[in-house]
């Protein structure tokens, strides 16, 4: 099938926010010296609660915080060391994320050569501003003709609510795009939209969590994905 459309999610795929993650987890488990913790684990936690509460206005964190902060590695601390471990991981990754965050090595060219034969689009959870200033920062903002933020749309991912106002603006069929994440719950919008699937697994979400999920095509980093086009 001929694809006309690429949907990229932004952090994970096109950027990269290991490095602030990792260095925000690791300032946490010193601070608040968590003993038997698997860092891997942590991430990836971290990763699914901060793409989750990004977007949150306060107050809905505030009246969530209780539920958001279920994660396994706090399990059995009191919920407000919970509270005080989640603002300073936060504040952390904020202070880390402009100068430790990058674009993946080689994604900036597979876009360039891909946006030569189909539109290109971007899907975040994030704002659509933040979008903007990060492909603005490596000079790719050419190669997008739409960005999605969670302030497009009424539902996030998993939601498939952005990948179909892109197909529609595209005029295409979900059989005729194709949507790259790294998270879970990417996978479940690209499935329940019903384009291909295909899965980075570039270091915040486990391989083998990824893999429960059942992308079409599950790849371990950026490398394999510019191979997987053959451009
Ligand atoms: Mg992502």
């Amino acid at each position: 099938m001929e694809k006309k459309g690429i949907i990229f999610d932004l952090d994970g795929v096109i950027y990269d926010i290991t490095e602030a993650i990792k260095k925000a987890v690791d300032d946490g488990i010193e601070k608040y010296k968590l003993e038997n913790v698997n860092r891997d684990d942590v991430m990836e936690e971290i990763a699914h609660l901060i793409e989750e509460i990004q977007n949150y206005p306060v107050p809905k964190i505030l009246l969530n915080s209780f539920e958001l902060l279920e994660v396994k590695f706090l399990e059995g601390i009191s919920f407000f060391k919970k509270l005080r471990f989640a603002i300073f991981l936060f504040n952390q990754f904020n202070k880390y994320k402009e100068a430790e965050s990058t674009i993946f090595k080689g994604i900036d060219e597979l876009i360039s050569k891909l946006a030569k034969n189909m539109k290109l689009a971007i899907l975040t959870n994030n704002k659509s501003q933040y979008a903007e200033e990060v492909l603005e920062k490596f000079n790719l903002s050419q190669y997008f003709d739409i960005i999605i933020g969670f302030n497009d749309v009424s539902e996030v991912k998993p939601n498939p609510e952005g990948i179909l106002k892109i197909l529609d603006k595209w005029n295409i069929k979900p059989s005729e795009a194709i949507f790259i994440g790294d998270m879970t719950t990417d996978i479940e919008a690209g499935k329940a939209a019903k384009v291909k699937m295909i899965c980075v697994a570039s270091g915040l979400a486990k391989k083998e969590t990824l893999q429960q999920h059942q992308p079409d095509i599950l790849v371990e980093n950026t490398d394999e994905l510019i191979k997987l086009f053959n451009i």
